[in-house]
Parts: C-alpha cells; sequence; structure tokens
C-alpha cells in the first residue's frame, strides 16, 4: 500500500497508538481505514466493500446504520447530555434501563451498575466481591478463579482473569488472588482415549482440587464466559457447567457470568445463561447492550450480593466506587433503543433460525484437508487450521485471514482459528455469500501452500 504522507493512514501512523497492534509491523505497514457502514458491511477508505463477520469487536449486533439508534441518541444529546449517577442523582435513561435489564435477566437479579467497557465491569465486578465478603467478616474470602484461555478484559484486575499469556506478559500480571483453573476445549486438552464425559468430569475436578488447595475459606468467586470468545471460541462439552456449577454451590463460591459477549441473543437465547442453564450471582454485559453504538456495561448483581454490599456502605458511609460517565445518559438511551429492536424485530429468532445453516457452513468447512475442527452456537463460530509444519503455532490464522480480507470478509484470527460472528440482523442469503467467500479465499490460501 502506497501511503500519501498527509493521509489519514500516515496520520495514524504518526499519532495513534493501537490496542492489540504490533507498533513496529504498524509503523510500516499502517492501518486499514473503514469509513462507513450498512447493514453487515462496512467500507475502506478505498471503496471496498467487506461483510463484518465479527460484527466488529463481537458488538453490532443490529448492525450498521441503524438511524433508530441515531434519532436515540440525538434526542437523549438535545434533552440532557450528561449527567452522572453519584451521591443519589438519577436521570430516566439510566432508570429505565437499569428496570429493563432486571426485567429481561435469566436469573433473579436486583440491582443493576454501570459502567463503560467490559473489562470495567469485571472489575467491579471484582472489588464488589471484596467488598461482600468484608461485609460479610470473611476478610480471608476474597481469591477469584477464572480460566485459562477466559477473556475478561484488560485493567489490572479483568486482564488477572484474562487466560491468555499476551494479556500478562510484560505487563506484570496476574495481580495475587486471581487464580486460574483448566479450560474446557476438549480435542484440545484431552488424554489419550478420555471421552468428553470423562473430560468434563476432569475439568470440574480440576476447579475443586484448587478450591481445596487453597482452602475454600479463602474462595470468593469464580468467572466464565458462557462460551468464550477471545479464547477461539471454546463452546463448553454437554454436562461442563452442570459439573462447574455443581462445585461452586458446594464450596459457596459465587458465580460470576461474562455475558460480553453471548449476552443479547448471541447463542439464539437473549443470555448464553439461558443457553447453558446457569444460575450466576453476578452477570456481566456489554457489546450488544447497545451494539457498540455507544459504549455502556452494566453489572448485575442479586439479593445474596446486593444486601451485604448495601450494609457496608451503610456502615462505612458510602459505596465509594464509580464513574464519571457512569450509566450516561446518551449511551444509556441508545442501550434501550438498541435492546427494542432486538426485541421487535426478534433477532434472537434469528440467531436461532439461522444457526443451523452458519454451523452447517463451518461443518463443511472443517471437512478441508487443512482444518482440524470447528465449532460454535447460535450465531458464533471458528474453524481451527491443522498445524503445519514450517509454520509456528498462531501464523497461520493470520494469514489465512489476510486471504479472507481479500475476499471480502473479516473474520479474526485467534491463533490458527478463524472466528465469526457477524451482526444478528444477517439473512440466510448473507451467511452463504460469507461461506462462499470464506471458502473461496481458503481455496486460495491451500493453493499457496503447496
Ligand atoms: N469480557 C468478554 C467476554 C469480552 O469478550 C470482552 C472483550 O472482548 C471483555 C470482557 C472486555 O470488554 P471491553 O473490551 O469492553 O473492556
Amino acid at each position: 500500500m502506497t501511503i500519501h504522507p498527509n493521509s489519514i493512514e500516515a496520520r495514524d501512523k504518526a499519532y495513534h497508538l493501537h490496542s492489540y497492534t504490533n507498533a513496529r509491523a504498524l509503523e510500516r505497514d499502517g492501518a486499514l481505514v473503514i469509513e462507513r457502514g450498512e447493514g453487515i458491511h462496512v467500507y475502506d477508505n478505498a471503496g471496498k466493500q467487506y461483510i463484518e463477520g465479527m460484527a466488529g469487536l463481537w458488538s453490532v449486533g443490529v448492525g450498521f446504520g441503524e438511524s433508530r439508534l441515531v434519532e436515540a441518541a440525538a434526542k437523549q444529546m438535545a434533552k440532557l447530555p450528561y449527567y452522572h449517577t453519584f451521591t443519589a442523582r438519577t436521570h430516566s435513561p439510566s432508570v429505565e434501563l437499569a428496570e429493563k435489564l432486571i426485567e429481561i435477566a435469566p436469573v433473579p437479579m436486583s440491582k443493576a451498575y454501570f459502567t463503560n467497557s467490559g473489562s470495567e465491569a469485571n472489575d467491579t465486578a471484582m472489588k464488589i466481591v471484596w467488598y461482600r465478603s468484608n461485609a460479610l467478616g470473611k476478610p480471608d474470602k476474597k481469591k477469584i478463579i477464572s480460566r485459562t484461555k477466559g477473556y475478561h478484559g484488560v485493567t489490572i484486575a479483568s486482564a488477572s482473569l484474562t487466560g491468555l499469556p499476551n494479556n500478562h506478559r510484560s505487563f506484570d500480571l496476574p495481580i495475587a488472588r486471581v487464580l486460574h483453573t483448566s479450560c474446557p476445549h476438549y480435542r484440545a486438552f484431552k488424554t489419550e482415549g478420555e471421552t468428553e464425559a470423562q473430560f468434563v468430569e476432569r475439568c470440574a475436578k480440576d476447579l475443586e482440587d484448587l478450591i481445596l488447595k487453597q482452602g475454600p475459606d479463602t474462595v470468593a468467586a469464580f468467572i466464565g464466559e458462557p462460551v468464550m470468545g477471545a479464547g477461539g471460541v471454546i463452546v463448553p462439552p454437554a454436562g461442563y457447567w452442570e459439573a462447574i456449577q455443581k462445585v461452586l454451590k458446594k464450596y459457596d463460591v459465587l458465580f460470576i457470568a461474562d455475558e460480553v459477549i453471548c449476552g443479547f441473543g448471541r447463542t439464539g437465547e437473549m443470555f448464553g445463561a439461558t443457553t447453558y442453564a446457569l444460575q450466576p450471582d453476578m452477570m456481566t454485559l456489554s457489546k450488544q447492550i447497545s451494539s457498540s453504538y455507544q459504549p455502556i456495561s452494566a453489572l448485575l448483581i442479586n439479593e445474596n450480593v446486593y444486601q451485604p454490599l448495601a450494609d457496608e456502605s451503610a456502615k462505612i458511609g458510602t459505596f465509594g466506587h464509580g464513574v464519571t460517565a457512569a450509566g450516561h445518559p446518551v449511551a444509556a438511551a441508545v442501550a434501550l433503543e438498541n435492546i427494542r429492536i432486538i426485541e421487535e424485530r426478534d433477532l434472537v429468532g434469528n440467531v436461532r433460525s439461522l444457526s443451523p445453516k452458519f454451523l452447517a457452513r463451518l461443518k463443511s468447512i472443517a471437512d478441508h484437508p487443512l482444518v482440524i475442527e470447528y465449532r460454535g452456537v447460535g450465531l458464533i463460530g471458528a474453524f481451527e487450521l491443522v498445524p503445519r509444519e514450517g509454520f509456528a503455532a498462531g501464523q497461520l490464522g493470520p494469514k489465512l485471514f489476510g486471504y479472507l480480507m481479500e475476499e471480502g470478509v473479516i473474520s479474526r484470527a485467534i491463533g490458527d482459528s478463524i472466528a465469526f460472528c457477524p451482526p444478528m440482523i444477517i439473512t440466510d442469503e448473507q451467511v452463504d455469500d460469507m461461506f462462499d467467500k470464506v471458502e473461496r479465499g481458503l481455496e486460495k490460501f491451500a493453493k499457496e501452500l503447496t
């Protein structure tokens, strides 16, 4: 790509430090400039059209260019562009959104607490767990268990919960009191001859052994995504969540469901907790809560969490936590309208009805000799490439990603897996269009390898 000295690309290189990017590679290659979006498509500044097969970052559920969200934002911006929710102030968008979230929660929840990102929601969940343990007079019950390959964000606390090496390496993480248990990826982590049921039993035993080793009186909570997203779209094997939840109950360990990706329809139910019969005490929500048109996240807590917290705040005189833009009226108004759209257009029903085709197309890709496995549920899925001599682990995925970009499909390379999580408005024909392009890209990639 030729980069003109005063172009967006050149100025981006000069001034902009990017997330999840090799800064030296960016200095050399520049960034892709996305200029606009419409439906399931986005367009770069050369006019090339892409199917946004990842809905941005697993997030633009209602698709791009949704005028109802633009109008909701403009209307709220004109009425009350900002107000806070500190020191017993409130405004109707945050109240209405809190009420709506408690109404649609898959299990009885008591209160919604607002933040701006998934990371902050998980950070807050961790602080509330600690606060609650102190309130209950259990100052040693503070450890939180997460899973290898789980993804919970990037703040100091949430990056510690995240179980991926790149989020720890050179950041001096994880912090103390965060522990990781095994990842439920059967194909990758099964032992010789181990059945799926035996593997599930072992995952639950790993968790129980960890709790016993640490001392049940020191373990306060467990956090997990119903389906792991950024760890590679790891769909839990049958019986996994039932076995894990049994252990959590046995040792009085709170369950935090990180629904940042799964929430608002992605798995074919409004929440992943319904798909997998989860009984969380706390849930973190973001991304599809507003289709990411505005930054907003929420933490739902049940009575079992709320009551001690309320007592502690009365004892201290305040719940000393909160960020300036929490429950931002514009973001809350957009989230409310977004949830209305999901409900009115039955986008969860659309996910359910297109899922068989989506998964069938992934399954047929998995028949390709270069592909070892496909995984998926609802409209989230991935296929994984067979390891290959001459390529280090994690080198093939990004290469194939490039071929798919040439075909006009934005996917996500996670190591040697290629993930898909298209906007939930996608149609039957568009699912075919996306996978036809993916298959063409895969064939070209295969030719290059031979
Ligand atoms: N939790 C999950 C499951 C996520 O996938 C993500 C982001 O991808 C986060 C938390 C962090 O959210 P954010 O990037 O908004 O901080």
